[in-house]
This record gives C-alpha cells, structure tokens and sequence, in this order.
C-alpha cells in the first residue's frame, strides 16, 4: 500500500487549502486547473491544465487517480457518471453532487425529505412568477438559475412582474422563493465518510455583503441550544439522505419567529468553514480528505470559545504583502491565509481567523486586518 492519489477538480483555493491538509499525512495530489496560475495549481507538483467541461479530458486526468472530489460543483453531471461506469471512485459521487449543482433538483428532494425550505416552484415566464407571488404573499419574490450561480450571481430580487424578465433571457429554468425576511444566515457544516461516520462542526453566522461572505463567527452568537442542535441535525440528516461523501454546508435563514430554513447546499469545503483551520481540532479541509479516503474522521470540536473568520476581498491596492508587517506586528495571534490569487476588485484573495474568549476583541482584531490587507484603513 502506498500513499494514494487524490484527483481535485479545480485549482481555486478550496483546492490549495485541502492540499495544505494533505501534506503533513502524505497524500499525493493532482490537480485539473483552467490555467497555470490558479491559485492550486501554484502548489500542487502535478497539475493538468484542461476544460472540466471536457470528458476525455476528466478521463485522463482519472486514470492516475484513487479519488476524485472538487473544488467547485460545475463538473457535469453526466460527465461523472461516465467516469463512476468507468470505474473511478468520485466523491460526493453524482447522486448526491447534483443537489448542490441543480436548485431545482435540491428544493424538490428537500421537499421529499422534510427538510424546512422557503416555499418554492420552477418558473417558466413572468406571467408564472406573479401567478406565484399571488400565491405566497406578494411581491418581492427571489429569482435564480437552477445551475451555475455562485456569490449572488445568478440571484435576482423580483419586485413586480415587469421586474422579472431578465433571468428568463439566458434559456434556463428559473427557481422562484419567497423573499424570506431573515434575522441572519447560518451555516451548519458536516462531513461524513463512506463508512457512514458523520461529524457536524459548531453553527457559525455567515454575515454576507453584496451576496459574498464577508464574515463567520464560531459558534453562531446567541443561537440556542435547540436551534443549533436542530440544525446540526439537519445537516446530518440531508448528508445522510443524499448519501453525500465530504463535507456538506448547508447554508441557512434564521427567521424572527425561530425557525430556519434551508438556503442552499455545498458538497465541498466552504467558505463559512474556513475558520475551522484554525479555530477547530480538526479543518473542514483535513476532514473532507480524511472522508473521501475513507479515513475515520477527526474531531470538529473548536479550540477556543470565539474564532472569527474574515474575508480579504480585493481593493484598488495591490500589494497584500505590504500589510503583512503591521498586521502581524498588531496582532501575534492574527492567523493569514493568501490564496495566490492578483488582486481585483471584490475578489476572495485571502482570509484571516482570529480566536479567543472576547468575541468582541476577536471580531474586531480579525475585521482591522482584514480590512488593513485591503488597504481601505492604513493604521
Ligand atoms: P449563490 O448561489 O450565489 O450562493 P444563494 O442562493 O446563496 O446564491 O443566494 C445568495 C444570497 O441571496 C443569499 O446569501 C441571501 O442573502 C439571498 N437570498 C437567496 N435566497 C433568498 C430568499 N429566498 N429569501 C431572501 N434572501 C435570499
């Protein structure tokens, strides 16, 4: 036995991160990338470049591969389903893969399940989407693509009939939801092995600013007890029912009344669990590798009361590394994480944890870093 080959499909950061998981357990990585330049594809020895759109081209970069998994959730469908009756091992495998590329798919084995959604139905024409308005309360209502959104794209807020002609221009089908008028967003993470072991990490709020995360606090503040439980529970449950491999974020709506629903689903490391790299036993990266190798699961309890993870977006300065010196100077805990990526506008480039018991010297020692990286304070 030697040590095996984990196949990412993806070079973005998610990809960079789970390789840094991988290297203090010795696992060997490939990557498929778009370009050279990815942010995994700077760190990972064997890169292909190629079009994930692209069977033959996913076939050969499989065949040197003990496990597929990915970095983004783009890959279709039907591609990997070729690649299992290939025989290669893919996970999450399509089955479960496709509820978190398709919102259509997703709302209706939810609704099959039980699982708490805004109420919802595949649109084909304004005329439908204020039929359903009508139906659930009015106006405005939350258009999206069923396939390809991400960071808010693909998301549209209808506020009459006449306001809803744009999603129908690019041919696809449109979801509509009710607008569900949330306190705040959570987000209940687990992963869960093959053999059937499952792990949920602590609650965190997910703060978004113009449809990116921008900030996570672990665990959620304020959320009770039961509430957390339920939606650990949740996200346990849908891993289960999906027979989803790796990890699972499920992102969801806390409402006035106490209630939370589903929003969406990631079968991938996430975003809202970044902070786990520093504030938990065991990263949401080191537990995805750990399940797609079928690998006993590491602990997901945190290591400190507080772990705050900030988002170092990209600003009209370029050089993140000029920060570096007043950042780590301010703050001897302040923990960095660059991606490797230029800098543009609103771009992920990076993110900061912070931890500690004062959840309000943890947020603000992790928002001042983020924001001096940037460059939109300098002192
Ligand atoms: P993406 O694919 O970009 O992640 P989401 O479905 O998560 O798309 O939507 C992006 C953001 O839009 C959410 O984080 C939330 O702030 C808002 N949003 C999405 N659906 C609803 C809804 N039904 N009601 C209210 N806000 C919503």
């Amino acid at each position: 036995m030697t040590f095996p080959v984990v196949g990412i499909v993806g070079g973005g950061q998610l990809a960079r991160m789970t390789h840094e998981a991988g290297i203090p357990l010795g696992i060997r990585f490939k990557v498929l990338s778009d370009t050279p330049q990815d942010s995994a594809a700077q760190v990972v020895s064997d890169v292909t470049v190629g079009d994930y759109r692209d069977l033959e081209t996913l076939r050969s970069f499989a065949a040197g591969c003990d496990v597929i998994t990915f970095d983004h959730e783009h890959v279709p469908t039907e591609h990997l389903r070729a690649l299992e009756a290939d025989g290669i091992t893919v996970r999450p495998g399509p089955d479960a893969l496709v509820h978190a590329q398709d919102k259509g798919v997703m709302r209706a084995r939810l609704a099959e399940i039980g699982a708490p959604c805004p109420r919802n139905r595949i649109v084909a024409s304004p005329a439908d989407v204020a039929a359903f308005a009508a139906e659930t309360g009015g106006f405005p209502v939350v258009l999206k693509t069923v396939r390809g959104g991400y960071d808010g794209k693909g998301v549209w807020i209808a506020r009459s009939a006449a306001d809803a002609e744009e999603p129908f221009r690019a041919g696809v089908p449109v979801l509509a939801e009710e607008k569900v008028d949330f306190v705040r967003e959570l987000a209940a993470n687990v992963v869960r092995s093959p053999h059937g072991q499952a792990v949920a990490y602590p609650v965190v709020e997910s703060l978004q600013v113009d449809g990116v995360c921008d900030t996570v606090v672990a665990p959620a503040p304020g959320l009770s007890d039961q509430l957390s439980a339920q939606a650990q529970g949740l996200a346990l449950t849908i891993a289960g029912e999906l027979g989803v491999v790796g990890h699972l974020a499920v992102e969801l709506f806390e409402t006035a009344d106490g209630r939370i629903l589903v929003n969406e689903l990631a079968m991938r490391p996430h975003n809202s669990g970044h902070w786990t790299m520093d504030g938990a036993v065991t990263s949401q990266f080191a537990n995805h590798l750990r399940a797609v190798l079928n690998l006993p699961l590491g602990d997901p309890r945190p290591r400190a009361r507080w772990t705050v993870m900030a988002n170092v977006l990209g600003g009209d300065y370029p050089d993140m590394y000029a920060g570096y010196l007043h950042c780590m100077a301010r703050d001897p805990g302040l923990k960095i994480h660059m991606y490797g990526k230029d800098v543009k506008p609103g771009r992920k480039v990076g993110h900061v944890n912070t931890y500690g018991d004062d959840l309000a010297d943890v947020r603000e020692r992790a928002r001042h870093a983020a924001d001096y990286l940037r460059g939109t304070i300098d002192e």
